[in-house]
C-alpha cells in the first residue's frame, strides 16, 4: 500500500501497519476534579501535586493550528478530553473554534467530548450554541457508596445522572456512557447500569480495566474480561454481535434482541483492536502520542511556539504518524507491564 492511500481510501498518511489517521483526541486540561481509584489516585495526586504551569499549556489558538493541520492530514473526528475537559475556563469558546474548521473536501467534523458530567447541567447548552455535537460520560456505577469510593471524592450519582439528563435535554446525543468494571469494586453494577441505560436511552460502554500509566497498581485479575460482561448481559437480556459503525471503532458492539438498544464493550485488554487504531492523541501540554500506552511523546508545542509555517507543522506530523509501528496492546504480557508509560489524565483519555 503506498504511504499516501489509506485502508480507507482516502487520503492522508499511512503508518507501518498500514492505520489511517482518522481520530485526534484533543486534552485540554492535565486536571480533574475527580480523583478516580483507577486513574488519579487521591494518595499520589494530592494537594501538593504539581500539574501543569499555565504557560505550558496549550492556548486555544495553539489547539486550533494544530487541529487543522491534523485535519488536513485526513482527521475527521475531534474528540476533547482530559484531565476533566469541563475545569478548563472558556471551554465553549474553544469548542466555537473547532466547529468552524471544515475537512479538506469541505465536509463538517465529528466533534465530541468526554466528560465526568459534574458541570454538564450548567455547560451542555453553551457547549451546544458552540457546535459540539455529542459527548461522553463516564460513570462506573448507580450505587452512591460504589460510585463514591471509585471517584475518590465521594462525587454524588444524581449530579452525574443530572448532567446526563441536561446533555439529553441540550442535544448532545446519543449520549454515551462509559463504565470502567473492576473486579470486585463495581461488578454488582453492570446489570443495574443496563437496565438504567436501556430506559434512559443511553448507550452504555463498558471498560475493561486497563494498565494505564503507573499510578493505579493494576492487576491483571481486576479486569472482567469483556467475554464475561457479554455473558452476564446476555443472560439478562438477550445480545447479538453488530457490525461495527465505521472502521477503527473501539467499542466492540453488541445488540439487545428485544430492541433496547445496543451496548459497547471496550476491550483493550482482553481483545486488543490495534490493528484497526486510527487514533492519534495531544496532550494539554502539546506533546502527540500515537498510542494510549506510549512511553514518550512528540513536542508539538515547541513547533508552535516557533517560527515554522503551518507546512511544516504539517509534516513533522506526517512523519510521525508514517513511522508509527504501535501495538502496545497486542504484546502485552508481563514483561510489558514495568515498561515505562505515560498517566491516561496526562496524555488525555
Ligand atoms: N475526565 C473525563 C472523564 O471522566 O471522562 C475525561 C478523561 S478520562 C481519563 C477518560 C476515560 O478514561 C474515562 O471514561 C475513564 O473512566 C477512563 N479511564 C481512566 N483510567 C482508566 C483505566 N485505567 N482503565 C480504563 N479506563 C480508564
Amino acid at each position: 500500500m503506498d504511504a499516501l492511500t489509506t485502508f480507507d481510501g482516502r487520503p492522508g498518511p499511512s503508518d507501518t501497519l498500514g492505520r489511517a489517521m482518522r481520530d485526534l483526541r484533543i486534552s485540554v486540561t492535565d486536571r480533574c476534579n475527580f480523583r478516580c481509584t483507577y486513574c488519579m489516585p487521591k494518595e499520589v495526586f494530592g494537594r501538593d501535586y504539581a500539574f501543569l504551569p499555565r504557560d505550558q499549556v496549550l492556548r486555544f489558538e495553539e489547539i486550533e493550528r494544530l487541529a487543522r493541520a491534523f485535519v488536513g492530514l485526513g482527521v475527521d473526528k475531534l474528540r476533547i478530553t482530559g484531565g476533566e475537559p469541563l475545569v478548563r475556563r472558556d471551554l465553549p469558546d474553544l469548542i466555537a473554534m473547532l466547529a468552524a474548521i471544515r475537512r479538506p473536501d469541505g465536509g463538517l467534523l465529528d466533534l465530541t467530548l468526554t466528560t465526568n458530567g459534574s458541570a454538564l447541567r450548567g455547560l451542555a447548552g453553551p457547549l451546544v450554541d458552540a457546535g459540539l455535537q455529542r459527548v461522553t460520560v463516564s460513570l462506573d456505577s448507580l450505587d452512591d457508596e460504589v460510585f463514591g469510593a471509585m471517584n475518590g471524592i465521594d462525587f454524588p450519582v444524581a449530579k452525574v445522572l443530572d448532567g446526563i439528563d441536561a446533555a439529553i435535554e441540550a442535544g448532545l446525543t446519543p449520549v454515551k456512557i462509559n463504565m470502567v468494571v473492576r473486579r470486585g469494586i463495581n461488578e454488582s453494577s453492570i446489570v443495574p447500569m443496563a437496565a438504567w441505560a436501556r430506559k434512559r436511552g443511553v448507550i452504555l460502554r463498558y471498560i475493561e480495566y486497563m494498565d494505564v500509566g503507573h499510578s493505579n497498581g493494576w492487576r491483571l485479575d481486576e479486569v472482567v474480561p469483556a467475554a464475561e460482561l457479554v455473558e452476564t448481559i446476555g443472560a439478562a437480556w438477550p445480545i447479538e454481535a453488530a457490525e461495527p459503525a465505521y472502521r477503527g471503532e473501539v467499542a466492540g458492539r453488541w445488540r439487545y434482541l428485544d430492541d433496547g438498544g445496543e451496548i459497547g464493550i471496550i476491550s483493550s485488554v482482553t481483545q486488543p483492536f490495534c490493528r484497526d487504531c486510527t487514533r492519534a492523541r495531544i496532550s494539554a501540554e502539546g506533546k502527540l502520542y500515537t498510542c494510549l500506552f506510549a512511553a514518550e511523546g512528540h513536542d508539538l508545542r515547541a513547533i508552535l511556539r516557533s517560527d515554522a509555517s503551518d507546512a511544516e507543522l504539517s509534516t513533522v506530523i506526517e512523519r510521525i504518524w508514517l513511522a508509527r509501528g504501535d501495538r502496545y496492546s497486542e504484546l502485552r504480557s508481563a514483561a510489558t507491564s514495568t515498561l515505562p508509560r505515560i498517566e491516561m489524565f496526562a496524555m488525555g483519555g
